[in-house]
């Protein structure tokens, strides 16, 4: 079979098919030996679910394709990154360190603009740490991210300079591990554990704790969040987590977002003038840049949370112990984030753009 694209220059695409195709990384055999491995032949596993637990990062790979959970299972990292995440990691380390500097009391007021400036600095040499192999995409990245950083937190942190005074912080980036066992028909016991780090919780002056839930979006549509926000599921998992540790059902879940400017350098414009730019702009509608919604918590919602959860956990573990099936998503090759990062492994068997990771959740190291 023959596609034709037609843009931009009539170009001809060989279908992959044929007896020297190969069908992405996985093979029947592959998913066999994979099988045989688990019934008691040892092999030397990256991935072990009773060892390493399972993270809302991974229950949603799983929901998303079996096979990209299985790349991801496997090691296998695209060496690059998205501005998206990069500017996210930077934004959530800077808000954590300033949190826990207020929980321990060695902050007691807003933060300075130099205070973030060295806390930038201090992101920087972590983010070159775990990422020794940077390219210059990623190194561009990491520049233009470090810039809208500091346009952005210093306002961030006096528009909400009422979280210095009237909030108690209690967990930030607390982290958590909540045991599952899952019996297959044959009766064989599965285990794991969920695992993951809140951002933070924290108690008003009245009533029980709140869940604080940060994220950074380039939009943000009011209307839609507030529907799905209740059905969101690491902020159910982390609801759920929190009930647990602290034995009440929290009062509430404070949605805190921060928007990535979407400002571009101009230009002959200098970095210093471009950074001016940026934090003139937070200064003049930081009620766009800066949302936060408050969402109420019942104790049933989070009862049937959890059945959900534990549903989706027991398909996660029996699959991946060959018990269930195992298949592609092609929806999902190209979704509302973009292409899949799997789509050169997955679907040309082309490895170049992609290494081995050491650790299996990266997200839960220091950075
Ligand atoms: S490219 Fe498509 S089929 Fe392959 S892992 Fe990604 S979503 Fe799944």
């Amino acid at each position: 079979m023959t596609i034709k694209i037609r843009k931009p220059k009539n170009k001809v695409y060989k279908a992959p098919t044929g007896p020297g195709y190969k069908p992405g990384v996985f093979s029947r055999s592959e998913t066999q030996a994979y099988r045989d491995a688990t019934e008691g032949k040892s092999i030397d596993k990256f991935y072990d679910p009773q060892r390493d637990g399972v993270t809302f990062s991974l229950l949603s790979t799983f929901l998303d394709c079996r096979e990209k959970a299985r790349f991801y299972l496997q090691g296998w990292t695209p060496t690059s990154s998205s501005m998206a995440l990069t500017f996210g990691s930077i934004v959530h380390k800077i808000d954590e360190w300033v949190r826990d500097s207020i929980r321990s009391g060695k902050l007691k007021e807003v933060p300075s603009k130099q205070y973030i400036k060295d806390l930038i600095h201090d992101v920087e040499k972590l983010w070159h740490k775990d990422n020794p192999r940077a390219g210059k995409r990623e190194l561009e990245h990491l520049e233009l991210s470090l810039l809208l950083a500091e346009g952005v937190m210093p306002r961030y942190f006096q528009y909400w300079y009422k979280d210095f005074s009237d909030l108690r912080w209690e967990k930030v980036e607390g982290v958590f591990k909540v045991p599952y066992t899952v019996k297959d028909r044959k009766g064989n016991n599965h285990e794991t554990f969920l695992r993951g780090k809140i951002d933070g919780s924290f108690r008003m002056k009245k009533g029980g704790p709140w869940l604080f839930e940060t994220k950074t979006k380039s939009r943000i549509d009011e209307e839609i969040l507030a529907d799905i926000l209740p059905f969101e599921m690491q902020a159910n998992i982390y609801l759920s987590v929190l009930r647990r540790i602290d034995k009440k059902t929290p009062s509430g879940l404070l949605y805190n977002i921060i928007r990535r400017p979407g400002l571009r350098q101009r230009k002959n414009e200098s970095i210093k003038a471009f950074a001016n730019r940026i934090e003139e702009d937070v200064g003049e509608r930081p009620d766009w840049y800066f949302v936060r919604m408050e969402m109420s918590v019942d104790e049933a919602e989070i009862d049937r949370f959890e059945l959900g959860l534990e549903d989706l956990i027991s398909d996660f573990l029996l699959w991946w112990s060959g018990n269930s099936g195992h298949y592609k998503n092609t929806n999902h090759c190209q979704n509302k984030f973009g292409l899949c990062p799997f789509v050169g492994i997955c679907l040309r068997n082309d490895k170049a753009n992609y290494f081995k990771r050491k650790t299996v959740f990266r997200e839960l190291q220091e950075w």
